[in-house]
């Protein structure tokens, strides 16, 4: 748990400065090498192996975005089937800036077909009409501007039975296929259609995250590497002849010095340098696709420290906890006496007996 001190609110959005130079050299640090518009190249450091790759799976696996769910076939004369088509349409990645609060989960929406709450509408109707063939690509899909919202003109409608609405309001692209403005990018190919075919689709797209399937991923890949030099021997190259000719070193041995030939193994040694290059489908930025999964690994973090506050005192004590001893072992969640805060975005310092102390 050490290691989540200092990943706080002053955290990632100035990444490129990095974080450690305002604290002990102790605290996590992040060093960005490179930023592009879909692409984040950077070095973690002073955390521990678990939390850097606990980092790389929320990236990859945590992050809600905006995908489509269901697909209405209104007319396919193409030659690919529909189920074909529906996981094709899927797999477009489409605008979802900021969807963790700008759509609801609509499984716990009051809609039961689709509303602004919870969905996207994207329609294409495509009909090849001259000889030759006609590529059908993702920019020929229409984002609605509104599904509507359930109940609206029902005045006497209950406010408190309409269940979670977003917490922000949508960007003005929201939901549309990535690249549908960039005359440079053809669009994603869906179907090669012939003269007389047609294809008549309306989707919905929802929010999701990768967990449930890959199409909700934020990145098509995180690159991760620690230990360039293998110097922990995680490792046994495989070789035929000799291992260093074999193996070339990764661009990021150049970052850390190579040991001294014939030195011993230290079996205390630990990584702390761990290497990312973030890639992201271009659903998100990726500065985004960081910020975003640091606060998602932040908040699990809290949850269990709150379980385990429950746990361990039940509910009920909670007032007598704030005015004693928390107990060996036990977590102290007043936080003005404990020395840790958490404040939602931050986790700075801990208790120095008995655990970090959270305040929620
Ligand atoms: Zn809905």
């Amino acid at each position: 748990m050490a290691t989540m001190n200092g990943i706080n609110g002053n955290g990632m959005a100035s990444g490129s400065n990095g974080i450690s130079g305002l604290y002990a050299t102790s605290q996590p640090k992040i060093t960005m090498r490179s930023l592009t518009s879909d692409r984040a190249n950077f070095v973690l450091e002073n955390v521990d192996m678990s939390f850097a790759n606990s980092l790389r799976r929320a990236m990859i696996a945590d992050i809600p975005t905006c995908a489509i769910d269901m697909v209405e076939i209104q007319n396919n004369t193409t030659p690919l089937p529909d189920e074909f088509l529906a996981h094709r349409l899927g797999m477009i990645p489409l605008i979802s800036a900021n969807a963790s609060q700008v759509l609801v989960d609509h499984r716990e929406c009051i809609c039961e077909e689709g509303c602004d709450r919870c969905s996207v509408e994207l329609t294409l109707h495509a009909k090849c009409e001259e000889r030759g063939i006609m590529p059908v690509t993702s920019k020929m899909l229409i984002r609605s501007n509104s599904l509507g919202q359930p109940y609206e003109n029902e005045p006497d409608m209950d406010m408190g039975s309409m269940g979670p609405t977003p917490t922000a309001q949508r960007s003005l692209d929201f939901g549309k296929p990535i690249g549908f403005d960039n005359p440079r990018q053809d669009g994603i190919m869906l179907v090669k259609m012939r003269k007389g075919q047609e294809l008549k689709i309306r989707c919905i797209a929802r929010k999701g995250f990768a967990k449930e399937h890959a199409k909700w991923s934020p990145v098509s890949t995180v690159g991760y590497e620690y230990d360039p030099h293998n110097i922990l021997r995680h490792t046994a190259y495989w070789y035929e002849l000799d291992a260093k000719a074999e193996w070339p070193l990764s661009e990021n041995a150049r970052e850390e010095e190579p040991p001294p030939e014939n030195a011993p193994f230290d079996y205390n040694r630990k990584a702390n340098r761990f290497y990312f290059d973030v890639e992201t489908v271009g659903s998100m930025s990726p500065v985004e696709v960081v910020e975003t999964a640091l606060g998602i690994l932040e908040l699990k973090t809290a949850q269990v420290v709150q379980e385990l506050g429950i746990l361990i005192d039940g509910p009920s004590e909670e007032d007598e906890m704030q005015n004693g001893d928390a107990g060996e072992g036990g977590w102290n969640q007043n936080a003005g006496n404990g020395g840790g805060v958490y404040d939602g975005y931050g986790m700075n310092g801990g208790g120095a007996r008995g655990g970090p102390a959270y305040d929620y």
